[in-house]
């Protein structure tokens, strides 16, 4: 019921030949029916993907973007930008930018309700660091970064969102959760949006991310509660993140 999403995150990464492979590789893609594909490259990248993948079911993702439509924020990027140039998914709250930026929770509600004003699909993404799981925590981290959020919205924009929940040490570590530890979480926060709504927790799509592969991917995706994967490193080789979206 709920169509499988992979999401490819760049990070600062990626190239103009990168964008090339990736357009002819999908180009020619055997995709499973009914699953949606994104690629999140940086910005100035942003454009050549539109074009090399228009033949391509490859859909736009952007990594951030600013809370304000325009004006004086200079180095920032606004979602009516990148909604001009094809962007349909923004990834808000990455560990990353919480982390490496100081993002804090009321930054990523702004940039997330932002997203939603646009026309934008946002990603939120959610985790827990080694500390907070080795201390029994991980479920109130998540569920309070989750909550933060859900509390703001208005019914029809829970809706609106999809969450990818990522174990920080998991994230560029080469350390994956394992398929029992990320289903044990999806199924929490999955849970947890039914206290606001039943048919919303149905519906919500929850992602995977943290040293997702091609040899892990399908056992994590064949979880109950995971829908897709927000996938890093494997996502800067065209044949791996080409195989994982095979085993969605
Ligand atoms: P990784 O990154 O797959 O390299 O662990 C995932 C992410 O940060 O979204």
């Amino acid at each position: 019921m709920r169509t499988p999403l992979i999401a490819g995150n760049w990070k600062m990464n990626g190239s103009a030949a990168l964008i090339e492979s990736f357009g002819k590789t999908f180009a020619s893609a055997a995709l499973p029916a009914n699953i949606d594909v994104v690629v999140i490259p940086p910005f100035p990248y942003l454009d050549a993907a539109r074009h090399a993948f228009s033949n391509t079911p490859l859909q736009l993702g952007a990594q951030t973007l600013n809370p304000h439509h325009s004006g004086a924020h200079t180095g920032e990027v606004s979602g009516s930008m990148l909604k001009e140039f094809g962007v349909a998914y923004v990834l808000v709250g990455h560990s990353e930018r919480r982390q490496l930026y100081r993002e804090s929770d009321e930054q990523v509600f702004d940039r997330l309700l932002a997203a939603l004003d646009t026309g934008l699909t946002p990603i939120l993404c959610v985790g827990e660091t080694l500390e907070e799981r080795d201390a029994g925590r991980t479920m109130d981290v998540v569920l309070r970064q989750v909550g933060y959020i859900m509390a703001r919205l208005a019914p029809e924009q829970r809706l609106q969102i999809v969450i990818a929940y990522e174990p920080v040490w998991a994230i560029g570590t080469g350390r994956t959760a394992t398929p029992e530890q990320a289903q044990e979480v999806m199924a929490g926060i999955r849970a947890y949006q039914a206290g606001f709504d039943a048919s919303l927790a149905e519906q919500l799509k929850l992602l995977y991310g943290g040293s997702m592969n091609a040899s892990n991917a399908a056992e994590l995706l064949a979880q109950p509660d995971i829908d897709g994967g927000l996938v890093g490193g494997a996502s800067l080789k065209t044949d791996d993140f080409y195989a994982i979206c095979q085993s969605a």
